[in-house]
């Protein structure tokens, strides 16, 4: 959903505000705790009684002493009076002159029975009051702190599954999620173990313990893992990673463990971590790792390892920052598939229309393909919203089925929600972008003569690049020569030459590719001796390739001067390059980006389709 997009800072003031009220709460507890022993005692009337020193003498005149005890400071007696069965005891703190002996005959003569124990007398009593009952009100205290707390509280500590979300039957398909073909793909396999582990295991085959689906907010990824559960008809137990952040150290520890007890006694199962990178953000990263969160993150890795995949539990996990992931999820055995559920395409995005009209009664004007059109960058979420709110206005104006209209301008609210958050591009921006990609990717097949890329798509990508251009995986290769090296760097710099050459103008979008291509030719001046000015001398040297692979300047500065001018005249020759070069394929940089601006997506062969036929034509009226 869009607004999971939060950032695990965000939730910070929050939290801080809760711990001081729990903090606070525990104090005064602590301190009624000490304070309320002879206070409640008092009041409750069961430990001794203080009473005037007259009134002792009274009891003396009297003869009404049973037992008394006479300490320095203190006289404590009780009275033949008092018919209970444990009779209540007073104490009075003698007169500072009177001797004490002196009222022993007295007493004596009154028949009271001296004895060294009366204030133990109560012992029972006294305890409870002064021990048990501060106690009950401490736990009535949390009790009621755990409401403060929403649930999230120590009162959760051990078994409380209130976050946990089990769904014996999904009722989800792949019917129900529409587009993401090569995330269904990835994921039949992952179903047809959960419907017969014993075909893979039989085999001695190990299956993935989870598979880790990444895409931006609202891309259907928890529908996914839905229609995995419906699919293979087994239970479904979901928890979010950011409920986590709200608890207690330890408590989310033991919600792991219960979950995947509770999921393989049902095995098998699916188990679905949404927003894993709530827990699973890197430890020690700089976003401060808390003890809490380590130990779930700990815990997490223990279950995985520790259970046993034969089972049939598979776990799917759901993020939309990978980057931030601790390393040790990624680890082989543990989050080692990595599925990505894109933002849809335009076909994507009609077939998603498709699904969420199927139970909406729609006028005979209703065009989808140009609602899908419109909506360049929304996401599935962004569409079920769309044809909600169209149905909503449709029923508002008191009409019996959703019309075009309803569509087209619901759109305009939803798209704008999703305009803020940049994910859908005008269409002068998609122009751009789509010039820009193709220029890559015209560039390199121009000069490399076959196919650069598997895939060009203006649809903005899940990383925050407007469109890209997905490279053909490199040959596997150890050396790599000045040519393909420079080849490279006008393909880097193809997107911007697109863009200047076709709009004049220059955007933000190169900000990447440039700082790709300076680097590159940085290395080729200052490590790789590829500069004739320079020559082969190395002025940077990398100090530790395997940490971060940076390198320090070790030259003098005028040297270093020096290669930066001879950076700079490389990219600008490089440039220059690329924009002659698409200057005189000018009609088939046109022909393609306009291709790719309708389909916003199209593949490598496609793209060689029009260079190869290009090519012909040339060679044709090169003969003639
Ligand atoms: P995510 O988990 O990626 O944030 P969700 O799976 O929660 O996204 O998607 C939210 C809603 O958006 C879904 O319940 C569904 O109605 C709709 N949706 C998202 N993607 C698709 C899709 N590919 N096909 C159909 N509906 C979708
Ligand atoms: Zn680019």
């Amino acid at each position: 959903m869009p607004e999971q997009n939060r950032n695990s800072a965000s939730g910070r003031p929050d939290r801080n505000k809760q711990r001081i009220r729990i903090a606070v709460v525990v104090l005064v507890a602590v301190g009624l705790f000490f304070l309320s022993g002879p206070m409640m005692a008092q009041i409750l009337g069961i430990g001794p009684k203080e009473v005037p020193y007259n009134q002792f003498l009274d009891a003396v005149a009297q003869k009404d002493i049973h037992e008394v005890e006479i300490a320095y400071e203190r006289i404590s007696y009780n009275l033949k009076s008092d018919t209970q069965k444990n009779k209540t005891v007073y104490y009075t703190t003698p007169l500072p002159y009177v001797e004490l002996t002196d009222m022993v005959p007295p007493l004596w003569a009154g028949g009271a029975k001296f004895t060294g124990k009366l204030t133990e007398q109560n012992a029972v009593l006294y305890a409870i009051s002064s021990l048990i009952l501060p106690l009950a009100f401490l736990g009535v205290t949390l009790l009621i702190m755990r409401k403060v707390t929403q649930g999230g509280g120590i009162g959760g500590v051990g078994k409380s599954k209130a976050k946990v979300y089990m769904e014996k039957e999904t009722g989800v398909t792949f019917r129900d999620v529409a587009g993401q073909d090569e995330a269904k793909e990835s994921l039949v396999e992952i179903i047809d173990f959960l419907h017969n582990p014993q075909k893979y295991t039989s085999i001695g085959a190990k299956l993935p313990k989870g598979a880790l689906l990444v895409g931006s907010p609202g891309t259907g990824k928890t529908l996914l893992a839905k229609a995995v559960a419906g699919e293979a008809h087994v239970p479904f137990f979901s928890i979010s990673g950011s409920d986590f952040v709200e608890m207690f150290v330890g408590v989310g520890a033991s919600r792991v463990r219960d979950l995947f007890k509770e999921a393989s006694k049902v095995a098998p199962a699916i188990i679905f971590i949404d927003e894993i990178d709530a827990i699973g953000h890197s430890r020690g990263s700089r976003y401060g790792s808390h003890s809490e969160q380590e130990q779930t993150l700990n815990q997490l890795l223990a279950e995985i390892d520790g259970f046993d995949s034969s089972k049939g539990v598979v776990i799917l996990a759901a993020t939309n920052r990978p980057e931030v992931l601790d390393k040790a999820l990624l680890r082989a055995g543990r989050f080692d598939r990595r599925i990505i559920v894109d933002r849809p395409n335009l076909e994507g995005r009609y077939q998603t229309l498709l699904v969420h009209t199927r139970n909406i009664r729609l006028a005979e004007d209703v065009d989808l393909r140009r609602v899908a059109q419109a909506t360049a960058g929304a996401v599935g979420a962004d569409l079920a919203n769309l044809v909600n709110e169209a149905a909503l206005r449709a029923v508002r104006m008191g009409r019996q089925a959703v019309n075009q209209e309803d569509l087209l301008t619901s759109l305009e609210t939803v798209i704008a929600g999703a305009e803020k958050k940049g994910t859908v591009l005008t269409d002068i921006e998609k122009r751009i972008v789509s010039y820009h990609e193709v220029g890559h990717a015209l560039v390199a097949a121009l000069k490399k003569h076959s196919q650069p890329v598997s895939k060009i798509t203006i649809v903005p990508h899940t990383t925050g690049a407007l469109g890209y251009t997905m490279q053909m995986p490199e040959e596997e290769k150890f050396l790599r020569s000045k040519e393909e090296l420079l080849i490279q760097l006008q393909t880097l710099l193809g997107g911007r030459a697109a863009e200047t050459l076709v709009f004049g103008t220059q955007t933000s979008g190169a900000a990447n590719d440039i700082q790709q291509a300076t680097s590159l030719a940085r290395a080729m001046v200052t490590q790789l001796g590829m500069s004739e000015k320079i020559g082969i001398m190395a002025l940077a040297s990398t100090e530790n390739e395997y940490l971060d692979g940076q390198s320090y300047m070790s030259c003098a500065q005028d040297t270093a001067a020096e290669a930066d001018t001879e950076i700079r005249q490389i990219l600008n020759g490089c440039y220059e390059e690329a924009k002659a070069l698409l200057a005189q394929h000018r009609e088939l940089l046109d022909e393609i980006a306009l291709y790719l601006l309708q389909k916003e997506t199209i593949t490598g062969d496609e793209l060689m389709a029009y260079v190869n036929a290009s090519a012909r034509t040339e060679t044709e009226e090169g003969e003639a």
